[in-house]
């Protein structure tokens, strides 16, 4: 996908954001739900590991962990937990909050799309009193190409691997950071339009996006 070939300018502003590791450090919480999962239930999750890998959805990761047969009951049990141990910890990654404002500057929504819960996705957003327009969540990969598509987005931003194949099944481009757990080799071999260490490159990304196809533009 070149830049050019990207018809983005007629719309209005629409940018989706990942959650976990592109918008939130989210790792320290988590940790902590997996830690007290493990004292519930017995069943050993190495919660440093765990939160290395964040991005596909909990199943994926309980199913390391958990027989088969207990991976639901370990989902519900988690997802209680997290409420009250992940919330509180999580903190925005340097330029999430520039970024959201320059999307705001330039009369864009902010939508975010996750693989977490929606529910507990905006339980983050109003705990860190970080206002967005829409939040879709239980989405991974391809489910999220068909939310982007929905919204008539944009652009996309993300940490995974995953995020950069969902921009493009979407035909947009996508921001990749190397905040969670992909190199940036990774994130442009899976498509990312541009790649940077946190959205502190988001602005620059956004400006780009925008005057692409815009009339009399040279790009
Ligand atoms: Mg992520």
């Amino acid at each position: 996908m070149t830049w050019a070939s990207l018809k983005v300018s007629q719309q209005p502003v629409v940018i989706g954001f990942d959650l976990d590791m592109t918008l939130l450090d989210t790792r320290p919480g988590i940790a902590a739900a997996y830690r007290a999962l493990t004292a519930r239930t017995g069943v050993h999750v190495d919660a440093d590991l765990a939160v290395s890998r964040l991005g596909p959805p909990l199943r994926t990761e309980l199913s390391e962990w958990f027989p088969p047969e207990s991976v639901e009951e370990a989902v519900r049990m988690y997802r209680l937990l997290y409420e009250e141990h992940a919330i509180t910890p999580a903190v925005p990654l340097p330029g999430a909050l520039v970024a959201l404002a320059a999307v705001r500057a330039a009369g864009g929504r902010i939508v975010v799309i996750t693989s977490k819960l929606g529910r507990l996705a905006s339980l983050h957003l109003a705990h860190l009193d970080i206002p967005v327009d829409e939040v879709h969540g239980d989405v991974f990969a391809a489910e999220k190409a068909s939310v982007l598509r929905s919204i008539g987005a944009t652009a996309y931003v993300g940490d995974h691997v995953a995020d950069m194949q969902a921009g493009v099944l979407a035909g947009v481009p996508v921001l990749g950071v190397t905040t969670g757990p992909c190199s940036a080799a990774d994130l442009q071999a899976a498509g990312a339009s541009l790649v940077g260490p946190d959205l502190h490159a988001f602005p620059a990304f956004l400006r780009g996006v925008i005057s692409v196809g815009r009339p009399g533009s040279d790009d």
